[in-house]
Formats: C-alpha cells, sequence, structure tokens
C-alpha cells in the first residue's frame, strides 16, 4: 500500500542550519530560513551556488549533512520524500510520455487508493486551473513545452500539498512563453495561496514571483528580504552586482562627509551611501543601476555630477541604454528618455542615496 502522506498544512517551515556536503565540496552551508505558509520564495544565484541543493534537501531527494528541518514543531528532514506531502515541479517537467494529460495529472490520487469519482473530480479541476481542459485527452508529445509545463504544475498541485517546490521549472521555454508562464504560476499562487519555493538564476524572474528571495552564492547565503529589499538595500556587492546595478566602479574611500561617505579615484570624487564597515583609504566599489544614472545639459554643475561623452546608444522604446565615457576614462551605463546620440558631451549625475558604497570584495569585473 501506498505510505501515508501527511497532508496537513503548517503555519511556518523552519530550516535550521541546513546543510550539505559532496567529499569536500559544501554545496550549502547554515541555511537558515523561515518559510511562512502561503509565501512565494525564490532560491536565487549564479550556476553551482547551491539552489538545487537546497531545494532537493527540503523535498527529501538529499539527506542533509548539518541541521535539521522543521514543519512546526515536527521535525521532518528524517522523513521520507513521500512523507513530507510536498509537491515537485522540474525543468524538464517529468511527465510519462505515454499517459494522457488527465492520467498524467490523476497518476497521485491513483496511487493513493482514491475512490474513481474522486480522482476524476479533482484531476479535472487541476486541468481547468491550468487552463488544459481542451487538451485533457492528448499526449504529453502533443503538447507545447508550455502545455506540457502546465500538466506537471496540474500534477503536482492536485495533490493538495502543504509546499510546491520549482526547479527552474521555465528554462526550457522560450523567452515569450516564459513571461506568460511566469504570470500563469503567480496567479496560480495567489488563487490557491501555494506556499511556494522556487529556484532560478534569472533575477527579473525571482523579483516578479517571489514575496522573498534568497540571494545564494558558493553555498552561503548573501541577503534574504523581499524584491525591494534586494533591489534598493543591497547588503553587498556581490547582491548588488547581481540586482541590476551595472556600474560597479573601483574608488578609494575617503572621509566620511555629513551627507555620505567620500569615495574618489580616477578623476571622480563623489559622495556615496556606505554599505558595511569602511575606513579611509580602503578600497570600495561604487554601485548604482543605469536607470539611476541622470542626464543634463553641458555646463550644468553641483556635487555629483560630472562630464562624460556618450559612445554607444541603444534604442530601447521609450528609452536609450546609453553607454559614456568620464573625461578621465570611467565607462558608464545608463537609461535616459534623452534622445543621445555618440559623441555628445554630457554632463551625469548620481543621487546619494543612490550610489552604494561598498567594499571591494575584488569581484568587480571593472568595466
Ligand atoms: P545549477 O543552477 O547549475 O543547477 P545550483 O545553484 O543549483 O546550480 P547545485 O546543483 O546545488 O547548484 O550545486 C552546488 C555545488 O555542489 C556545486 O559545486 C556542485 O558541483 C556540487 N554538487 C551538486 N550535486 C553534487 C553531487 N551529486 N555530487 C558532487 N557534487 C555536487
Amino acid at each position: 500500500p501506498a505510505a501515508p502522506r501527511r497532508t496537513e498544512t503548517f503555519s511556518t517551515l523552519r530550516l535550521q542550519g541546513v546543510g550539505r556536503t559532496f567529499g569536500r565540496t559544501a554545496a550549502l552551508e547554515g541555511l537558515d530560513l523561515e518559510i511562512r505558509r502561503g509565501e512565494f520564495i525564490a532560491l536565487l544565484g549564479p550556476s553551482g551556488c547551491g539552489k538545487s541543493t537546497a531545494l532537493n534537501c527540503l523535498a527529501g531527494l538529499l539527506p542533509l549533512t548539518s541541521g535539521s528541518i522543521w514543519q512546526d514543531e515536527t521535525r521532518i528532514d528524517v522523513l521520507p520524500p513521500e512523507r513530507r506531502g510536498f509537491g515537485m515541479v522540474f525543468q524538464n517537467y517529468a511527465l510519462f510520455p505515454h499517459m494522457s494529460v488527465r492520467k498524467n495529472v490523476a497518476f497521485g490520487l491513483t496511487m493513493q487508493r482514491l475512490p474513481k469519482a474522486e480522482v476524476a473530480r479533482r484531476a479535472d479541476e487541476a486541468i481547468r486551473l491550468v487552463r488544459l481542459e481542451e487538451h485533457a485527452h492528448k499526449l504529453p508529445g502533443q503538447l507545447s513545452g508550455g502545455q506540457q509545463q502546465r500538466v506537471a504544475i496540474a500534477r503536482a498541485i492536485v495533490l493538495e500539498p502543504s509546499l510546491v517546490l520549482m526547479d527552474e521549472p521555465l528554462s526550457n521555454l522560450d523567452a515569450k512563453l516564459r513571461l506568460e508562464m511566469r504570470t500563469e504560476i503567480r496567479r496560480l499562487h495567489q488563487s490557491l495561496g501555494l506556499t511556494t519555493v522556487y529556484v532560478t538564476h534569472d533575477q527579473e524572474e525571482a523579483l516578479s514571483l517571489a514575496d522573498r528571495l534568497v540571494v545564494l552564492r558558493d553555498g552561503t547565503v548573501q541577503q534574504i528580504g523581499t524584491p525591494e529589499d534586494l533591489h534598493n538595500r543591497p547588503v553587498n556587492q556581490h547582491v548588488a552586482d547581481f540586482m541590476g546595478y551595472r556600474n560597479l566602479i573601483r574608488l578609494t574611500a575617503g572621509e566620511p562627509t555629513g551627507d555620505g561617505t567620500r569615495v574618489e579615484g580616477d578623476g571622480l570624487s563623489l559622495v556615496g551611501s556606505q554599505v558595511g564597515d569602511l575606513t579611509p583609504g580602503a578600497a570600495v566599489v561604487a554601485a548604482v543601476r543605469p536607470e539611476d544614472v541622470t542626464v543634463s545639459e553641458p555646463g550644468t554643475s553641483g556635487p555629483n555630477h560630472f562630464r562624460a561623452t556618450v559612445e554607444v546608444v541603444e534604442y530601447q522604446g521609450r528609452e536609450l541604454a546609453v553607454e559614456a565615457r568620464t573625461e578621465s576614462g570611467v565607462r558608464l551605463h545608463l537609461r535616459t528618455p534623452h534622445r543621445l546620440a555618440p559623441g555628445d558631451d554630457v554632463v551625469l549625475g548620481v543621487a546619494v542615496e543612490r550610489l552604494l558604497v561598498f567594499p571591494d570584495d575584488g569581484t568587480a569585473s571593472g568595466e
């Protein structure tokens, strides 16, 4: 007989110091995370940072080498995957090719030996939720990639899991479908109140889907926060880089000023907002997003303004993506509604609160 599933839900799921090593490699170290019921959590980071390891530890597919996982007061990392009552959606869909959409979706319910009428009712409901009514009789091979991923999602939610785990579910889809499915996943999450942990390396995807993001690097957590937290207040240079702070300028810390920290070098002298500990003379990276670099008329002057020449202009709808170079050779990326052209002389500016100053961790590409 099928093992009994734990279908009861929880109010919090806690990961405490969760770690996993492979030989000498620490794939994941000391992950502390509290997931509230109904939350959408994204695990975000570059390839090899430990996202899948974290997800597989949660799912029970990979034993922990340290730490524990708790569903409210119950320790669950000791339970096999099928006893955790979680749903899984993978990048490659993992559908049964010889079974119709309806049979694929009903499979888990059938395994639980539920009455036929209930199986049919719940399978049809899940198929309706992912809008595949018209395709219920087809085989997976007769569906598009996006439709196959919908089947995989229906197959997970039909079991009414207390937690849904998704590992890069959209990465096999083309750009347009990816956007459509993103909206679909968000819609399902909102209408069903599903607690979800979602793995991706795509920051835009993570920012648009998640209530909170966990940014990982080399197996360790860099920052946990809402999209807004990460967007406006990245805690270090790595997170800033990942969050679209495309301008990372290597400078030297000067004395603190009344409203910020002075940073200098390469012909620039700017005031920014310090993040972390710094002493005057320390190597720093000043980070600013392209959309936070402003363009003024030549001749404008003021604090945090400097002259530059436009080098490359890319049309991007309402805005231009522009690359400019300061007189001393620092290259900057900006986005602007101004119709600039290569060769234009401009004055660029950065607000003190938009220029984040981090201790240099040595990873800036030095563009
Ligand atoms: P990707 O997006 O490429 O899947 P990821 O962020 O999910 O990357 P993981 O797959 O969790 O990263 O891998 C984290 C680290 O652990 C990597 O250095 C990887 O090589 C290593 N690793 C993962 N699984 C194993 C394994 N079964 N055996 C040995 N090393 C592993």
